[in-house]
């Protein structure tokens, strides 16, 4: 028997820690023959902590909100085999964590001891319309152990890679995946590891952006913290087809465990002789450093990350030099962020077509959410592209908490916009989200509901901005401090006749004349708030005191 706990730094907060060392104490107290382990996210964060029990032969049964308290009663039940104090929540099966389902319900009641009634992980809403590729091991295997990653699959698209294709055929399997990178641009990703692998110069980077600093966001952190060795094989590979030897994870310093992680996770990659030289004996050698980031959202930008790991102010720089021509260290580089590098594993393994035939034309695969704000089911989601808005919201999502109507929501984060409720049948796709006026972005997913200001939520984001913006250019550095003072303004009833006029024109200039895409894309949620909910900026303003 395998008891799992939820330690991710979203367990840990809700007190993941106290049941872990309480289960510890009671398991070695009894004596009981139970394995217990740590693991990443399990995806619903609101019902944290989580405990997951596998009996072998039997389906795998989790239990949510657990407290230390409550640790006996659980041990009761599995040295029972049913009818403890403690309900579990759902049950599993491995390979329902990839299918669809459908019903509804959350189990109540005495736990019978064949667990019929109780409700299969795909019949949750929250899990039953999610497709789990870059978060296929979070929640099940334990991020601290190689072995647990291996035995999962992990590091044989690698040996597939390194022992039966040649580097080009790895560029076209990813360019027939149509992956395309998962940190915000939505830039091919085959596209770039070939401009990479043809622009001139002997050495070459790889480098995995994991600086993850919308307010809201959280996907890299979780597959950083639950499946470390996902990125690090991914880096590999990419590294392999662009022809790098040396690699770099950029991660902010604010996420602790993910550094932690990722450090013994290249422990142990190195000890296993997939880092190092000659992997797999073949010719090839690469390595992988960390660079700790300090917590800028600027650092997000490729060329101010880059800065930031020479040791310089990371302050971005002009765009028309690529990095894939002249990066780090002005040699080649190719930056993809956590999301991106943990899908590739899995295109060499299945295939590019396979993966292709995932979401939506143009684009393809899935993309991993966090579900915030306002609404029931708060956690780590990860959809088929191409699904209606609606479908995460109230389905995944389970709808508005206490019966309120949703208003908005806000994808991209502080670049990206705000989508109307009447937009909810909108398929969640990068072009789809472009044109409605939001982003994709790294995949930060705030719903507001009928009690949130619109004109507020411009103002948070563009505050944000200001403290973040790393003043080297005027446009951005006077333009939006400008834009948060009306802003300000007009939530302080102090607004004027023309300012959300002066607030598009000003909107306008930012973003045609800023060096890099925070500044070019600060205005984005103002002018999606102007464009959808006009009359709540002038709402404030005719009706001030
Ligand atoms: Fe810095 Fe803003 Fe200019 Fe970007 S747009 S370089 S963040 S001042």
């Amino acid at each position: 028997t395998k008891i799992l706990v939820g330690m991710a730094t979203s367990g840990i907060a809700s007190g993941a820690q106290e049941v872990y060392d309480a289960l510890e104490k009671e398991i070695s107290k009894r004596g009981l023959d139970i394995v217990l382990s740590k693991t990443g996210s399990m995806g619903m964060d609101c019902i944290e902590p989580l405990v997951d029990v596998i009996v072998p032969g039997k389906p795998r049964l989790s239990f949510s909100r657990m407290t230390a308290k409550m640790v006996p009663g659980l041990l009761d039940q599995v040295a029972n085999g049913g009818l403890g104090e403690v309900a579990p929540t759902y049950r599993m099966d491995e390979e329902e964590f990839l299918v669809q389902g459908k019903k509804t319900a959350y189990f109540k009641g005495a736990v019978p001891a064949d667990y019929s009634g109780i409700p299969k992980i795909t019949e949750l809403p929250f899990y039953g319309k999610q497709v789990k590729i870059a978060l296929r091991n979070c929640g099940s295997i334990d991020p601290e152990s190689i072995e647990e990653y291996v035995a999962r699959g992990g590091y044989s698209a690698l040996y597939k890679a390194l022992k039966t294709m040649k580097p080009g055929e790895v560029i076209a399997e990813v360019q027939t995946s149509g992956l395309r990178g998962r940190g915000g641009g939505g830039f091919p990703t085959g596209t770039k590891w070939q401009s990479c692998r043809d622009a001139e110069g002997e050495i070459k980077y790889v480098i995995c952006n994991g600086d993850e600093g919308d307010p809201g966001a959280y996907m890299d952190r979780s597959v950083m913290e639950g499946d470390p060795h996902s990125v690090l094989e991914g880096m590999i590979i990419g590294a392999y087809a662009i022809g790098a030897h040396e690699g770099y994870i950029y991660v902010r310093n604010e996420y602790p465990l993910a550094v932690a992680n990722l450090q013994r996770a290249i422990e142990q990659a190195r000890e296993a002789g997939f880092l190092g030289n000659k992997i797999f004996g073949t010719g090839f050698s690469f390595d992988i450093k960390i660079g700790k980031g300090a917590g800028a959202f600027v650092c997000g930008e490729s060329t101010a990350l880059m800065a930031s790991l020479e040791g310089k102010a990371g302050e971005p720089r002009a765009k028309y030099i690529h990095t894939v021509e002249h990066g780090l260290w002005d040699r080649p580089s190719d930056l993809n962020n956590v999301e991106t590098w943990a899908n590739v594993p899995v295109i060499i393994a299945r295939g590019g077509k396979w993966f292709s035939e995932i979401g939506a034309k143009n684009s393809t695969g899935t993309k991993v959410f966090s579900l915030v704000g306002k609404i029931n089911n708060i956690g780590l989601v990860e959809v088929p592209m191409g699904i209606p808005l609606k479908d995460i919201i109230y389905d995944i999502g389970g709808g508005i908490p206490g019966g309120r109507k949703l208003k908005a929501v806000q994808t991209g984060g502080p670049s990206g916009g705000c989508i109307p409720a009447t937009m909810t049948d909108l398929p969640v796709d990068f072009d789809s989200l472009w044109e409605a006026g939001s982003m994709m972005g790294s995949g930060g997913m705030i719903v507001m509901d009928e009690k949130t200001c619109m004109v507020d939520i411009a103002r948070y984001f563009i505050e944000f901005l200001v403290s973040e913006s790393c003043g080297k250019c005027v446009p951005c550095r006077e333009g939006i401090y400008r834009m948060n003072e009306i802003l300000h303004d007009i939530c302080a009833g102090k607004g004027k006749k023309g300012d959300v006029e002066l607030l598009e024109r000003m909107a306008e200039g930012i973003k045609d004349g800023s060096l890099c895409a925070l500044g070019g894309s600060a205005p984005n949620p103002v002018l999606s708030t102007i464009r959808y909910f006009r009359d709540e900026y002038e709402a404030h303003i005719r009706d001030k005191k």
